[in-house]
């Protein structure tokens, strides 16, 4: 292993960014002492943006607490360092004590992005991890994956040998300590499988027979959840260099285009006190200059104000930046950015009328959208829009509705400022009816109606002095639907369009639609067999996944946004999407 690793080394002086491969970042825990049972968690995108999710430093921090067991990490090196792997003959390695990534007790991805599945792949390949589960000998890892995606894990499924739907805070560390016991024990690779197929949130593919069910894995006492304390202080400079403090999991809102919304039901917040010792904790013991404050609405969270009393003059004395990435238009005040150094603001309206914003149950109203103009009064001259184009029941009235909120803006900033100035961004992705939303029978718009729309728009905002325009790619929306909603039969489709070049498909300059073509056309597929509408009564691949959520009540919330009748926020009183059967909603 030492010799892999001086030769690794070796190699650092000749690709981009070394700092991406090296480790030794402030805070890694010690890895002197021998360990039981390992797991090297697999970012399967580069260094800079794996560095910044969330979810691998919590499960890298409890594994590597507990007693005995050790975890690593290993992100998707960049072409030029697969390049000199590959000459060199050198796997991929783990970031702190270059083990051989396929030497791990278990391997497990993280995958929060269906454009990532071929990078799966490429890492297995450097990793010299055979693909397919039901290939692996005996004594290989036991690999696994987890993440947003794990909401449909179908297309991915035959790659793994378990899969963890939901939160892995508890289940990953169990499975863990499971697979470490199997193996000494001396337990065969299908006795391993078994024992952990009954921890909460595990899937294992080749145990699903007809009515297999996995309940979604929940953290019950989001209060005491394990929360890294030391974050590790990347070398390299990444997407989010902050410390980032998750408020609160799930969303009282209800949109019924967002997945994360539904999927992360039910909702559990931290309380303001232990945000704040968090919160210190980690700036003190990482020197970052800025704290993110994180959840789906941020500015939802019941101990917001309390939260910023105890916080804002600890940032200010020590000149951190406390940032709001999530604002709700209706919650906005002046003062909530106080200690923003930014000029920008974001909102995302997400439709252009308030028509479609019914039917997408996005509860902000005309009279809200023209709140932004507190905006301009404290100061602000640029702001960010976001919108979503293709919602179901959209007509071309809804997009040129986006114009008008332009419109409309640059009037407020107007009487405000009594000058003009004011820059909008407006960026529109796609649509994606995603599993476990009420949107998830839906289709998705046809490739030429997206570009038709998206060139209708343009031409709308053009007219408009100081708006500037930025859309989603039709193409990746598309692949991005069809992988989100596809079934066992795309691991075939994957696997083809890796081989035939397919990788880092969700950086346009790498992105290949024509492999992805050939790839679906040589399975007999095509993407808009899973773009399709799908029946209320049909099987759908995700089923067998319980969410807590009901399929019954999405079906409800489906035909409210066809009425264009609007849910309440949770805020007000439960609408019994039946997530309580998971754990408690704590803001009831
Ligand atoms: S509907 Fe009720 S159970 Fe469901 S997330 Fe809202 S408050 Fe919780």
């Amino acid at each position: 292993m030492a010799d892999i690793a001086s030769e690794f080394e070796k190699l650092l002086p000749e690709v981009e960014k070394p700092g991406r491969y090296s480790g030794g970042e402030w805070n890694t825990p010690d890895m002197s002492s021998p360990a039981r049972g390992d797991m090297c968690f697999c970012f399967p995108d580069l260094y800079e943006i794996g560095m910044s999710n969330l979810g691998v430093q919590i499960l890298y921090d409890i594994i590597n607490r507990a007693e005995g067991f050790r975890a690593e990490r290993c992100f998707a090196p960049s072409l030029d360092m697969a390049k000199k792997l590959r000459e060199h003959d050198i796997p991929l390695l783990s970031i702190e004590t270059k083990k051989p990534v396929k030497d791990f007790t278990v391997v497990g991805f993280s995958i929060g992005f269906e454009l990532l599945y071929t990078n799966v792949l490429y890492m297995m390949d450097l990793a010299g991890i055979t693909f397919r589960a039901a290939d692996r000998k005996e004594e290989d890892a036991i690999v696994i994956a987890g993440g947003p995606c794990s909401v449909n894990p179908e297309p991915f499924a035959p790659f793994f040998d378990a899969i963890v739907c939901g939160e892995g805070e508890e289940a990953d560390l169990e499975l863990l300590r499971r697979v470490t016991e199997g193996r000494d024990k001396g337990l065969t690779r299908a006795q391993i499988l078994n024992s952990i197929s009954d921890i909460e949130g595990v899937y294992v593919p080749s145990l699903k027979r007809e009515g297999y069910r996995v309940k979604k894995a929940v953290v019950r006492d989001f209060e005491n959840a394990p929360y890294i304390s030391k974050p590790l202080v990347p070398t390299v400079e990444s997407v989010h260099d902050r410390a980032t403090l998750e408020l609160y999991r799930g969303c009282a809102s209800g949109c019924r285009f967002c997945q994360a919304g539904f999927w992360y039901r039910p909702i559990r917040e931290m309380s303001a006190k232990r945000c704040a010792e968090l919160a210190k904790d980690m700036l003190k013991s990482t020197g970052f200059g800025e704290l993110s404050l994180c959840s789906l609405s941020t500015s939802d969270y019941t101990g917001l104000e309390a939260l910023e009393d105890e916080l804002s003059p600890y940032c200010r004395e020590r000149g951190i930046t406390m940032a709001l990435p999530s604002l709700r238009i209706s919650s906005f005040k002046p003062d909530m950015a106080k200690d923003s150094r930014k000029s920008s603001l974001t909102f995302a309206p997400e439709a252009g009328t308030q028509r479609l914003r019914d039917v997408i149950n996005k509860n902000v109203s005309e009279a809200e959208i023209d709140k932004i103009s507190v905006a301009f009064e404290a100061g602000y001259d640029s702001i960010k829009l976001y919108f979503m184009m293709g919602l179901p029941t959209e007509t071309d009235e809804d997009i040129a509705g986006i114009a008008e909120i332009c419109r409309r803006l640059k009037r407020l900033y107007m009487e405000k400022r009594n000058k003009r100035g004011l820059n909008i961004s407006v960026s529109c992705a796609v649509f994606i009816p995603k599993p476990c939303t009420p949107f998830q029978w839906e289709e998705q718009i046809s490739f030429e109606e997206m570009k038709r729309r998206q060139f209708y728009l343009r031409g709308l905002l053009r007219e408009i002095k100081g708006v500037s325009f930025s859309w989603h790619g039709a193409e990746t929306s598309v692949l991005e639907a069809a992988l989100a909603r596809g079934d066992g039969r795309l691991s075939y489709v994957i696997e083809d369009a890796y081989r035939a070049g397919a990788c880092f498909d969700g950086w346009s300059e790498y992105f290949k639609w024509d492999v992805w073509q050939a790839a679906f056309e040589g399975r007999g597929l095509t993407m808009q067999m899973f773009t399709r509408a799908r029946d209320l009564d049909e099987k759908l691949p995700w089923d067998f996944i319980d969410v807590g959520v009901d399929k019954k009540y999405l079906a409800k919330e489906r035909e409210l946004a066809y009425r264009g009748v609007t849910t309440r926020n949770c805020r007000e009183g439960c609408n019994g999407c039946g997530a309580l059967k998971m754990g408690r909603c704590t803001i009831l």
